[in-house]
């Protein structure tokens, strides 16, 4: 017997996660793990269902060199503990569907090219999203590749979200607001749909708060401004990237400390936010125990901007039906939810302190005139819903 299954994928820059899911029904998680550290010192983690104790293990350099000999050492882990899995989908996370794409797609030879044709709008992440893809398909020739994209959830926003004031010829070459982490927000606002259908027609902020961090306004389900722009550097400061920073300071870099494009890229992407500022750690767990001066002043800044944006997206939805939190440190951190949602009474927001220490879904009062929730996220199977309406949607093949 054979058991029909979608794998999903997320290919980063030197990390690959996957989850294996049953699409017989609703999609059912069966596995959910990751190859990280990938050309260096790989280590495979991975939950195989409850039954069997959770893996982790370093990989030898061979079994995870690149992209491919990642998916390969996946692939055999996946096939021992389920022989009778055949997957007949594979769902990709991709990072940039451009102006276009709205929709998840079957990655045809066609959308492969305009998906690398991207890259220069994601040259972090899209060439690792590619370089995933390419290694599905040869890990399954005869599996559809289906991929979905962080930016197609915001593909409606009106001109004034979507634009720069900058020569309208670079709007015209693709130089747009974005928005990103649409996944995710897919996935919030589905969920408010299933559990609070009234509030999902009205005025959300979702405040997507990881290592990663954005927040997105949506009005009736569909999104209309985002924290983030034409990359997923801008809005919020984040584990390490800095969020909104004066293009200005691009020039001073370069001219008036003879820095390299690249060297800048580096510290926007890799050295700053959360991290630059404490000099600690890009990581809020260790931050908020540190106890010192720079770790808090960190912290800080997070929440002074998060509340700004807050206020802003606000105002472009026209008000401010309920707040939802999600990503890990919107998940698991009182503390910061508890700091951003101080004296927010003038905007309807009024924390149950009682609810948000039990990390309740709901955690505003009964009296608080807009609702604040925690709904934890779930990118994988918004990925694996994608593949599976895909895969169901594609013409019988005669035998
Ligand atoms: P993500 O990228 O969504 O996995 O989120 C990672 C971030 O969530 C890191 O900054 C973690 O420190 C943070 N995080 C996870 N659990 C907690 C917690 N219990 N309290 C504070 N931050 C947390």
């Amino acid at each position: 017997m054979t058991l029909p299954v979608a794998l999903t994928l997320n290919a980063g820059s030197s990390s690959l996660k996957f989850s294996l899911y049953d699409i017989a029904g609703e999609p059912a998680q069966m596995a959910i793990g990751l190859v990280e550290n990938i050309g260096k010192q790989p280590r495979l983690k991975a939950t195989l269902g409850e039954a069997v104790p959770r893996v982790e293990r370093e990989l030898t350099t061979a079994e995870a060199s690149d992209h491919k000999s990642a998916l390969a050492t996946v692939l055999a882990l996946l096939r021992k503990h389920f022989p009778e899995a055949r997957a007949g989908v594979v769902g990709h996370r991709v990072v940039h569907g451009g102006p276009h794409y709205s929709e998840p797609m079957v990655v045809t030879d066609e959308v492969l090219a305009e998906l690398n044709g991207l890259s220069p709008f994601a040259p972090i992440h899209q060439p690792h999203n590619i370089a995933g893809i390419e290694a599905a398909r040869a890990a399954f020739p005869e599996a559809l590749q289906v991929a979905c994209f962080d930016t197609a959830f915001h593909r409606h926003h009106p001109r004034v979200n979507d634009v720069f004031a900058l020569p309208r010829e670079y709007y015209d070459k693709g130089v747009r607001r974005y928005g990103f982490h649409g996944l995710s927000y897919e996935y919030v606002s589905g969920e408010l749909k299933r559990i609070a259908p009234l509030l999902h027609a009205g005025r959300v902020v979702v405040a997507h708060l990881g290592n990663g961090a954005s927040m997105c306004g949506i009005l009736g389900g569909r999104s209309v401004a985002s924290t983030m722009g034409f990359t997923a550097l801008d809005g919020l400061p984040m584990g390490t990237r800095c969020g909104q920073v004066d293009p200005g300071v691009i020039f001073y870099m370069v001219q008036q400390e003879g820095r390299t494009i690249d060297e800048v890229r580096d510290i926007f992407y890799n050295k700053s936010g959360l991290l630059g500022l404490s000099g600690i750690s890009n990581d809020m767990r260790v931050l908020e125990s540190a106890g010192v001066e720079a770790a808090d002043e960190a912290i800080d800044y997070f929440v002074f901007r998060i509340r700004r944006e807050l206020g802003g997206l606000a105002a472009a939805l026209g008000g401010l039906d309920a707040l939802v939190f999600c990503g890990g440190i919107g998940e698991n951190s009182r503390k910061i939810r508890r700091r951003i949602c101080d004296g927010l009474d003038w905007i309807g927001l009024e924390l149950d302190h009682a609810r948000n220490d039990r990390n309740d879904r709901v955690i505003s009062t009964d009296f608080s005139r807009s609702h604040i929730m925690v709904i934890p996220t779930n990118e994988e199977i918004v990925i694996a819903r994608a593949a599976k309406r895909l895969l169901n949607a594609q013409p019988a093949v005669a035998a």
